[in-house]
């Protein structure tokens, strides 16, 4: 929504590494602003450059087959990257490069707050979980700093090595067992913000356990993500008394 709009809008103007000197476009971050899952590849390839979106060249076509295969929507998911640059000669991208990136995906994610984060390849991998092996850690769920993560191949990695798609398919089916496990839609009730003031959708962050009329829940305003316990409306509360 607005929020992730306007982090689009700042990747595009964005100078603070040199990729920007050589970048056909920057290539802002995709998808839904609710969506219970976001996809992090590494950096934008050639055809992203091109076309300023993530994941349409030769890895998009893989990690598209992957996704229908496990249907997993596109259209529902949030498909981002490490860096949103294209580096020369898709080198992986540097230390310095991904550490000038690193705000954008923080803000994306925290915006998002999805039930997890895909990690893809090793540059995702190590730069979101500090983490080195992929072979040996692929397919399961990590949680650092109270977020879970799947961790997976890249699918740019089965273009050179058949045997990994048979892998890549198995993680995926699990990541879409676990986002079926959980398969709670996110609830939302139209109120007014008292700290933006803007009329928005509000997040039902947390129900307590036990529902009364005057209980308090958690809301969180999805324009300006100010959080606060408020007592629900009576329409959306009532079917839970
Ligand atoms: N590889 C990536 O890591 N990201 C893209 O967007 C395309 C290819
Ligand atoms: Fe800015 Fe990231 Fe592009 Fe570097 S790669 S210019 S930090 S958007």
């Amino acid at each position: 929504m607005q929020k992730l709009d306007s982090i689009a809008e700042k990747v595009k103007l964005c100078e603070k590494c040199k990729l920007c000197e050589t970048r056909t476009n920057a290539v802002p971050g995709k998808g839904r602003f609710d969506a219970n899952v976001i996809f992090v590849g590494e950096a934008p390839g050639r055809n992203e450059d091109i076309h300023g979106e993530p994941f349409v060249g030769a890895a998009g076509k893989r990690l598209d087959m992957i996704l229908e295969d496990t249907g997993i929507k596109r259209e529902e998911v949030y498909i981002t990257n490490i860096v949103k640059c294209r580096p020369p000669n898709n080198r992986i991208p540097s230390k310095k490069e991904e550490d000038a990136c690193i705000d954008f995906i923080n803000q994306e994610i925290e915006i998002i707050n999805p039930k997890i984060i895909c990690v893809m390849g090793n540059t995702a991998y190590g730069t979101l979980l500090g983490g080195k092996e992929i072979t040996k850690n692929h397919g399961k769920i990590v949680e650092k700093d109270g977020k879970k993560f799947f961790v997976t191949f890249h699918p740019a990695a089965t273009i050179y090595n058949q045997e990994l798609v048979g892998e890549l398919k198995n993680d995926f089916k699990k990541l879409a067992e676990f986002l079926e496990e959980d398969d709670q839609p996110k609830q939302y009730e139209d109120r007014r913000c008292d700290f933006c003031m803007a009329k928005t959708k509000h997040e039902i962050v947390v129900v307590p356990k036990i529902v009364t009329k005057k209980r308090k829940w958690l809301y969180k305003c999805t324009q300006c993500n100010h959080e606060r316990w408020l007592v629900p409306y009576r329409t959306v509360a009532e079917s839970l008394y």
